[in-house]
């Protein structure tokens, strides 16, 4: 095996095996380092792919226990096989991560399996099972990713204290599922446990969920979330968490300060948000700093060392796959000398909850504070005649446009 390439790219997730197949098909040699035993990052193993398998499957449970009746579809003894569901989580990870396995070696992409060190300019040490090996690169891709951002005074044991990584595995159906943090990733997850059957507490830090969305969408959701059987303990944080033989016991306070309360929850999601990934990834050794909020600064996806580049949740900007996806594409194409571009003006969000909460460009909010003149449209699911047939009238859509020239915005 050849130990220098055109390009070597450290991770193995959506924004590293899409740089590498990239990189690949333009020509290049190219190797990915990735420290797990498989590739697909966090997004396959243990982020969008499970968390969208439990997703449907809850919602299909849930229907079936709930809502089927209605449309004249009687089921009998609806039952719920956890093992089942989780089973079928797992498969659907292990083939689309074999999938991955199998585009890489289609595009003869080596896969260097260990730990990544970027080692000086142009070098790469790789640290696996039988020690460590060293790598000549002209060009160098950091897709390491981000990671679980913990929670002072709370230690994850992915047992009864958990991060999303934990909360697609539990055994059981808790009976008290309390997620700390009312964003994305603690809202699908508190989606898929309540639906399954537990009772479930979001503790949130501000005074209202999905922060950074458009407050309309994040007041109505809460209502609806609210319908559903969430609780909401809004402007407050958990301080810490105590595990007693009857379970845990959870101090919660205003978020401003105040009186301590306890709450008791057999299993706590700490989904505060994640932080980027650099651990031990020689960046010192290129003159690379970090910012002070961890990400590795960027310019057109060049680092400010000579040859490195960094795609994904590592680098500015939301940390979603397709995100991660679309720099990885671009940045391939740069290194081969074409331009390569991301327009971060129209990247989507989607909450996969139902009903699902799925927006792209300018909130209302942040129209107000640029002081750009909007109108806004609303339609309601509750006239919509396809929602009435579905039974799904909850929400809305709602468009921004520019107040002169009708531009979507
Ligand atoms: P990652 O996917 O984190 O991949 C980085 C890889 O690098 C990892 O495999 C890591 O092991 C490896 N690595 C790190 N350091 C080294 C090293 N030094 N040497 C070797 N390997 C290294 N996004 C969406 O768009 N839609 C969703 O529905 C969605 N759902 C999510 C649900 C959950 C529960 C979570 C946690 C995340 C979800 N995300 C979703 C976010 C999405 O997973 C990330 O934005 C995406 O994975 C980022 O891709 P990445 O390649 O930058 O990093």
């Amino acid at each position: 095996m050849s130990d220098s390439f055109d390009v070597i790219v450290i991770g193995g997730g959506p924004g590293g095996y899409n740089c590498a197949i990239r990189a690949a098909q333009l020509g290049m040699t190219v190797a990915c380092v990735e420290k797990r035993d498989t590739l697909g990052g966090t997004c396959l193993n243990v982020g969008c792919i499970p968390s969208k398998a439990l997703l449907h499957a809850s919602e299909v449970y849930d229907e079936a226990d709930n809502h089927m009746a209605a449309l004249g579809v009687q089921t009998k003894g609806v039952s719920l096989d956890l093992p089942q569901m989780m089973d079928h989580k797992d498969k659907t990870v292990d083939q689309l991560t074999q999938g991955i396995a199998f585009l890489f070696k289609k595009n003869k992409i080596t896969h260097l399996n260990g730990w990544g060190k970027i080692a000086g300019p142009g070098k790469v040490e790789v640290i696996g099972d039988d020690g460590s090996k060293s790598y000549d690169a002209k060009h160098i891709v950091i897709a390491t990713g981000s990671e679980v951002m913990p929670l002072p005074g709370v230690d994850i044991d992915e047992d009864s204290i958990v991060s999303s990584t934990g909360a697609l595995a539990l055994p059981k159906v808790p009976k008290h599922l309390l997620v700390v943090g009312g964003g994305v990733i603690g809202l699908e997850l508190g989606s898929v446990w309540r639906r399954l059957g537990a009772e479930v507490t979001v503790v949130e830090f501000l005074d209202g969920v999905l922060p950074g969305m458009d407050g309309e969408v994040r007041k109505n959701f809460q209502r609806i979330l609210k319908k559903q059987g969430f609780q909401f303990k809004l402007s407050s944080k958990v301080t810490g968490v105590e595990k007693t033989k009857s379970g845990l016991k959870v101090s919660v306070e205003p978020a401003a300060g105040g009186e301590t309360e306890v709450m008791e929850a057999d299993v706590v999601l700490v989904s505060i948000g994640r932080r980027p990934y650099t651990e031990n990834l020689g960046l010192e050794t290129v003159g690379i700093e970090v910012d002070n909020r961890g990400f590795i600064p960027t310019e057109h996806f060049k680092t400010s060392a000579d040859g490195i580049y960094a795609v994904g949740d590592v680098t500015h900007g939301p940390m979603l796959a397709h995100k991660a996806e679309d720099e990885a594409g671009a940045v391939a194409e740069l290194i081969a000398g074409q331009a390569g571009h991301v327009n971060y003006d129209v990247i989507p969000g989607v909450v996969y909850t139902m009903p699902e909460v799925a927006s792209v460009g300018k909130t209302e909010e942040e129209l107000k504070d640029a002081g750009i003149a909007y109108n806004s449209g609303k339609f309601p699911f509750t006239a919509n005649a396809r929602a009435k047939a579905n039974l799904a009238t909850e929400g809305f859509v709602k468009i921004l446009a520019d107040k002169t020239t009708d531009r979507v915005l």
